[in-house]
């Protein structure tokens, strides 16, 4: 018996899942990690509520587990799932996109600096900029990512970390990750390029794949899916930066939870369907209000017109369901079709099944202090769409009659 069990919790043990790793995605979303329960045979990872575990001599444990903090079966599903999708080896999962950030950001010293995209996540724009500035002493310098020749003398002997979004918010600028993995790697191969991919996720791009070192997810957009979850995850291929940030989750306490652990892996089984309709709905949404007369300018870098639509199109499956445009009449006209949408609410977060619509300098970018929301283009008259998986006649259908 105890052989037996000996050689189930070796197949749950944080190590990556290779019995799926020739296959699709859309079947390593449905199985990798997700080992069917010894006891009951059930199919799926159940939730293990359990703090701690049982040892039958005092310190051998039954299996692996001992304590939830330092780890869960269920949690650990998860990471082994994530890990197949990025094509990656190891993934830590946190109880919030922002952990994971925080957690990675340990891997470098006070006084280490960082080159950043500068038209970063609300959120990540505070973090860099109030703690991991002032409280961790690190120092940044922001760039835009879209010039990459004024991109090589930013670099110097100081610089331990490169950090990008894919394709930003809510600006979407597409970044060329090979080429920034290239320039970087050139200049000095051990600073680490990280890359936070929310936007794509791994069905339309895997960073891992193009020698990036870190790949950081908001779980709680595209990967859940659902918005009923906040989580986040940091995938690498590198065990020695495994541990680093493994132990960064454990010992700084940003341990996630059985429940939403289940909830998350629940949601990103239908990953690919999912992604797919909003790749279709993103496209057809941003075709129409390019169109419109009531609109300005559209942001999506599926379009033709757009200036990173080269790049995208060679790194990307899809373009995603994120498309910001800027209405004519600012403020106040933009205020009246928020309050019209009858399909799309008016929330904040993105990635999920619904439509959901917002108004970054109103809502998510209003921390960003005015004259950077200026530099980075986030105007009065700028909406930002979360296209979800609804019937594409009926988000457009909403759109047409909001704009009326
Ligand atoms: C939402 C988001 C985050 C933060 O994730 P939380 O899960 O809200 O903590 C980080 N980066 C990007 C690009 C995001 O969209």
């Amino acid at each position: 018996m105890r052989k037996q069990v000996q050689e189930y919790f070796e197949d749950y043990a944080p190590k990556y899942d290779e019995k799926y790793s020739k296959m699709g995605l859309a079947t390593k979303s449905i199985h990798s990690g997700q080992t069917p329960d010894l006891t009951f045979g059930a199919v799926n990872v159940p939730i293990y509520a359990s703090s701690t575990y049982v040892q039958p001599e005092a310190g051998t444990p039954l299996g692996k587990w001992v304590y939830t903090r330092l780890g869960n079966p269920t949690r650990n599903a998860l990471e082994r799932c994530i890990a197949a999708l990025e094509g990656g080896k190891y993934t830590v999962v946190f109880p919030s996109g922002m952990a994971a950030i925080t957690s990675t950001l340990q891997l470098l010293n006070p006084g280490d600096e960082i080159i950043s995209i500068n038209d970063l996540y609300g959120g990540t724009h505070t973090n860099f900029r109030e703690f991991a500035t002032h409280k961790n002493n690190l120092k940044f310098t922001f760039f835009d990512f879209k010039d990459l020749t004024k991109f090589k003398p930013l670099l110097n002997e100081k610089v331990k970390m490169v950090y990008v979004e894919s394709a930003t918010n809510p600006s979407l600028t597409v970044v060329d990750v090979p080429e920034v993995v290239k320039i970087t790697k050139e200049f000095n191969k051990d600073i680490l390029v990280v890359v936070d991919n929310t936007f794509l996720s791994p069905y339309n791009f895997r960073p891992l794949e193009y020698g990036v070192d870190i790949c950081i997810e908001s779980c709680t957009k595209y990967i859940n899916g659902h918005s009923d979850v906040v989580m986040g995850c940091a995938t690498v291929k590198d065990e020695n930066l495994y541990q680093k940030i493994n132990n960064a989750e454990i010992f700084l306490g940003s341990t996630s939870s059985a429940f939403d652990s289940y909830l998350c892996l629940r949601g990103i089984r239908t990953l690919s369907l999912r992604v797919e309709q909003h790749n279709q709905n993103g496209l057809a949404v941003a075709e129409f209000l390019e169109k419109h007369p009531k609109v300005e300018k559209v942001f999506y870098p599926g379009l033709e017109s757009s200036p990173f639509h080269e790049v995208a199109k060679k790194l990307y499956k899809g373009y995603g369901g994120v498309v910001t445009f800027v209405m004519k009449g600012g403020l106040e006209e933009c205020k009246k079709f928020l309050g019209k949408l009858k399909v799309f609410h008016c929330a904040v977060s993105l990635g999920s099944v619904e439509s959901l619509a917002e108004h970054p300098a109103l809502m998510t970018h209003s921390v960003v202090p005015p004259e950077i929301r200026k530099e980075l283009g986030i105007d009065d008259g700028l909406i930002r769409l979360s296209v979800g998986i609804e019937n594409k006649e009926d988000i457009l259908e909403d759109l047409k009659q909001a704009l009326e």
